[in-house]
């Protein structure tokens, strides 16, 4: 375990007479493992606190970030050179400064904050922020062509292209080449031959990336009469200039996002910068289609699919504050804002927020305690606001705007419940045996809809065609070679696939344990499966299939959401995926396959996450003026979140999950936190955990589960072993925990993870 930052304030000297500069910093490097390191501050190098510098570190050159700046009492200034206080003549030296901005004491605050609370390393926490290597290096010059100060030469032959560049380059200031070239109609060759004749030059720029301002006086729509109330309180909380959460809770499509839009042009009117994190960015499409239509121009995106040349020039934009407006995904708290205004969080109740690997943490919680730190206003929003959440609200923590209605009068879909117990679906009369899984009356449903011109989307929460496949002859199953897992067979790629490990082979023709040919069958249905299905008894129907593995990147995502709005497609099949955010307004039944997916399963939120994700999907139908409904296919139609479902009784669900969570002392009644261990040698793992189970700390408040082997007990080859900690409320579960973990010295292989808050219990 990494040593612990010594202060996380900032101890800056004043510069008073008689005292020298301060020549010792703590410069914390961006590792894994890494505290904060001292170095020695060359005379005539100017740094502060925040400054991102250069130091050596063994054979390397590293960045970094001044920690403190400490005066030379003896004193170190970290405690990660383990303890010894080098003298300053022992010390190496910082090599030298970045050119960006330091990083700002609020956002030194909220690094050490989010370590503090995660009992991650600083230096992890600090990767998170310095995620774009190349953006701390100096900007490298661009060649812009202007005219140049001189009168044309008589002999220069002037043909059409020519003056047409010259005339675009008449007024206008030094352009990039390509710019010209197309803005004059000629290739660029044209301009390049007006260089060598002396009369366009070329000059070398440092040019910093720079985002377009979106106007804020811009109109929107009209709001209605709620959703101008809900605008004017959170204007309010702009201009109240402090630290507010405001849970903006809505139902879907009643205008949440015109209603923040509306804080976000308040924000940018006081000239400071606004964020706005997305679950999932790729599937944004139609949000940006309407932030342009609202502010006349693009936003600054952040996300994993950005090419390293953007993830440079977004950063430098934010850190030198020429990106108003960031949307992004979870990382995109860390980028180093200098004046951040606002914080809005979209379907705050979204799981894709929590972020499960490297630094576990929630990028909502996380947001609330940056705006926290910067003293400005959150706005959490969703139609299915998280039991976390709410809980706040009822604590009188968080303030609640409520939009109850559809905008313009749509109505919501009338959802009800098909009992598969009784509505077993019949089989096709196909050769292969027909299994089928669309009842008598969703296949209905299906046929109304379709007659009636209107589009049907189809949910089943399976990628693939089939979860399993199983040997008919012998009862084998196919099972990764890496993951306690099921392979599941994808019939449109031709292969089988981990869904944890990316694991990918052929399907064998004969079963791998007993050889029989031809003996496997696929067992229940994915996405695939069901398109197979709906061809047998839609034969007519253009379809389409949304999921992670059809739609690879945005632009895909964007084309299949412009194909269905535009109705080139009828009946849509997918996965979660479909079921964030789209607006489409022929889209009139929702049929969901299997609601009691994910509805089982070791998980605490499982009911809570079923309800959300079907209230989210159930929200795509009926969004226009035609009317929506959702038949639910379930085998438990007494479960407490079909009830809720079908009688729209949100409140009854969320009182008796909540009832239930405070009586287990589960989240947010209580603190939860795991510890995973794992290594790719099972005795090892086990030795350690009985090690951990020994030390394991006995406090009145605080319950220690475990060891036990993790339900994924092996992933990519690691055996895993879990720990699940339990704690009251108010239970500081960090100063618990720390000793603990701290003690022991793991071995090499062996990974030890703590989640705080954890949201998978895999
Ligand atoms: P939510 O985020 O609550 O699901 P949206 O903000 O996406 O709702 O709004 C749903 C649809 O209604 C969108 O197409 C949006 O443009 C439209 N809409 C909402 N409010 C208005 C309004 N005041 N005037 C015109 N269109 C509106
Ligand atoms: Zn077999
Ligand atoms: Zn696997």
């Amino acid at each position: 375990m990494p040593k612990r930052l010594a202060s996380t304030a900032t101890l800056a000297l004043e510069d008073g007479a008689g005292e020298t500069q301060p020549r010792r910093a703590a410069v914390l490097l961006p590792l894994p493992l890494a505290g904060a390191y001292d170095y020695l501050v060359p005379e005539g190098l100017e740094v502060e606190p925040g400054s991102v510098v250069t130091v050596p570190l063994g054979q390397r050159e590293l960045f970094g970030v001044v920690w403190d700046l400490l005066p030379d009492d003896g004193r170190a200034a970290s405690d990660g050179g383990g303890g010894k206080v080098l003298p300053l003549e022992r010390l190496r030296p910082v090599i030298g400064t970045c050119p960006v901005p330091p990083l700002t004491a609020v956002a030194r605050r909220f690094l050490a904050w989010v370590s503090d609370y995660t009992l991650a390393a600083p230096g992890a926490v600090l990767r998170m922020a310095l995620s774009s290597p190349s953006a701390l290096e100096p900007p490298r010059p661009v060649t812009l062509y202007r005219r140049a100060e001189r009168p044309l030469p008589s002999e220069l032959r002037l043909t059409p292209a020519r003056r047409r560049v010259l005339e675009e380059m008449a007024e206008s200031p030094a352009r990039p080449l390509a710019e010209i070239a197309a803005a004059a109609a000629v290739g660029t060759s044209v301009v390049k031959g007006l260089e060598k004749a002396g009369v366009v030059e070329a000059v070398s720029v440092l040019r910093e990336a720079r985002f377009a301002a979106p106007d804020p006086e811009r109109s929107g729509p009209a709001l209605s009469d709620s959703q101008s109330a809900a605008a004017a309180a959170l204007r309010q909380t702009i201009a109240a200039d402090a630290f507010s959460v405001t849970l903006l809770d809505g139902v879907t499509g009643s205008g949440k996002t015109e209603v923040y839009f509306e804080a976000l042009a308040a924000a940018l009117a006081t000239g400071r910068q606004a964020l706005v994190l997305l679950p999932e960015i790729a599937l944004s499409a139609q949000w940006l289609e309407r932030f342009e239509a609202r502010f006349g121009v693009a936003p600054a995106l952040w996300h994993s699919d950005l090419t390293s040349a953007q993830r440079r020039a977004t950063w430098r934009a934010v850190a030198y504050g020429n990106a108003p407006v960031v949307v992004g995904a979870r990382s995109a708290l860390f980028l180093p804002f200098p004046d951040l205004g606002l914080i809005v969080v979209d379907e705050e109740h979204e799981s894709a927020f929590k972020q499960e690997d490297g630094v576990p943490y929630h990028a909502r919680d996380m947001a609330v305690v940056r705006a926290q730190l910067g003293g400005i206003p959150a706005i959490l929003a969703s139609a299915t606001p998280s039991l976390e959440t709410l809980n706040n609200v009822k604590a009188g923590r968080y303030a609640e705007l409520s939009l109850p209605e559809r905008h313009g009068g749509a109505r919501l879909p009338e959802i009800s419940l098909v009992d598969l117990r009784s509505d077993k679906p019949p089989r096709l009369e196909t050769p292969g045996g027909g299994q089928a899984w669309l009842s008598t009356a969703l296949r209905a449903a299906i046929a109304e809809t379709l007659d009636a011109g209107e589009q049907v989307l189809l949910f089943l929460n399976r990628r693939g065609y089939a979860p399993l496949t199983l040997c008919r002859a012998c009862g084998h199953r196919l099972q990764c070679p890496n993951c306690t897992a099921w392979l599941v067979e994808h019939r449109l790629a031709g292969r089988l696939q981990c869904h944890h490990c990316g694991f990918s082979g052929r399907l064998p023709r004969n079963c791998p344990e007993c050889g029989s040919e031809g003996s496997l069958v696929a067992c229940g249905p994915g996405v695939e499966r069901l398109a197979e299905e709906t061809r047998v008894l839609f034969p007519e129907a253009r379809s389409g299939l949304m999921t992670s593995d059809t739609l690879t990147g945005p632009d895909a995502a964007a084309d299949m959401v412009r194909a269905v709005q535009q109705h080139e497609i009828d009946l849509l099949i997918g996965t979660q995926i479909v079921a964030k955010g789209h607006h489409f307004p022929q889209l009139t039944l929702v049929g969901v396959v299997d609601a009691d997916l994910g509805l089982f399963g070791g998980d605490l939120r499982a009911a809570e996450r079923t309800y959300q994700l079907l209230h989210q999907v159930a929200g795509r139908a009926g969004r226009a003026e035609r009317p929506g409904r959702v038949l639910l296919q379930t085998s438990e139609p007494e479960h407490p979140v079909m009830q809720a479902l079908a009688g729209g009784g949100r409140d009854a669900f969320l009182a008796a999950e909540s009832e239930a969570r405070r009586e287990a002392g589960l989240p947010p009644f209580g603190r939860l936190a795991a510890v995973i261990l794992s290594s790719p040698d099972p005795g090892q793992v086990d030795a350690v955990a009985a090690a951990l189970a020994r030390s394991a700390p006995r406090q009145p408040g605080l319950t220690v589960l475990g060891p036990a082997p993790a339900p994924l007990a092996v992933l990519r080859g690691r055996h895993r072993r879990r720990f699940l900690v339990k704690a009251s409320r108010g239970f500081r579960l960090q100063a618990a925990l720390l000793p603990w973990i701290q003690a022991i010295k793991p071995p090499s292989n062996l990974r030890l993870q703590v989640d705080i808050d954890p949201y998978s219990f895999l």
